[in-house]
């Protein structure tokens, strides 16, 4: 990766600030009605999550607690295969707590599977999803989250939280990556 700017190795940009910030917005609306008067605790999945928890929250109103969970998932490649490890669990006791899992992106959706259940095993009050993007292979799972940002295409996308090989994370936009990008 030789270029000093990030869009150079982006193809297409899917999502740009302005459209992303105001998905956000409405979509935290949505939560400050549905949780009106509950205890919502949201748990980020490190570490694709942390750029959209961080600016979520800040178009909530409503009393809400945050951690993190950090997860790792074996797979071929680019495929997740739905065995799970935690490598860093919630310091937060779930009992009865609304648990409200944000996500960077549901693909294949196995590893948000396996979370779910393990989730609903502590006594939480009830246990949902938002997932910042979700790929069409998602609509095969049983897995239906409550909220979802965008959905897009079946491309390898980067930036806005989302990595190549841990790079991009601090791209502003939703771009989809150069196959030339992969080759080096
Ligand atoms: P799933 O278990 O839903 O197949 O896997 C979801 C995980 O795969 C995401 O948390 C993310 O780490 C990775 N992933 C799936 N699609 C993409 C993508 O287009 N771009 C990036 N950067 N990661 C992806």
């Amino acid at each position: 990766m030789n270029s000093d700017h990030l869009s150079a190795d982006i193809s297409e940009v899917l999502l740009d600030e302005d459209s992303i910030h105001a998905r956000l917005a409405e979509v935290a609306a949505e939560v400050d009605r549905d949780y009106a008067g509950r205890d919502l605790l949201l748990v980020g999945v490190l570490k694709g999550a942390v750029v959209v928890m961080a600016d979520f929250i800040r178009h909530l109103n409503s009393h809400v607690t945050m951690d993190w969970m950090a997860i790792s998932s074996y797979g071929s490649g680019t495929k997740s295969s739905g065995v799970v490890r935690i490598l860093k669990d919630v310091d937060i006791d779930l009992t009865d707590k609304d648990v409200l899992i944000v996500e960077d992106i549901l693909d294949t959706g196995l590893t948000l599977s396996w979370l779910m259940e393990n989730l609903r095993s502590r006594g939480p009050a009830s246990v949902e999803v938002f997932t910042f993007l979700r790929k069409p292979e998602a609509v095969q799972v049983e897995l239906e989250p409550k909220y979802v940002g965008f959905d897009i295409p079946n491309e390898f996308v980067v930036g806005y939280g989302l990595d190549y090989a841990e790079q991009y994370r601090n791209m502003r936009q939703v771009g989809v990556l150069r196959p030339s990008v992969y080759g080096r």
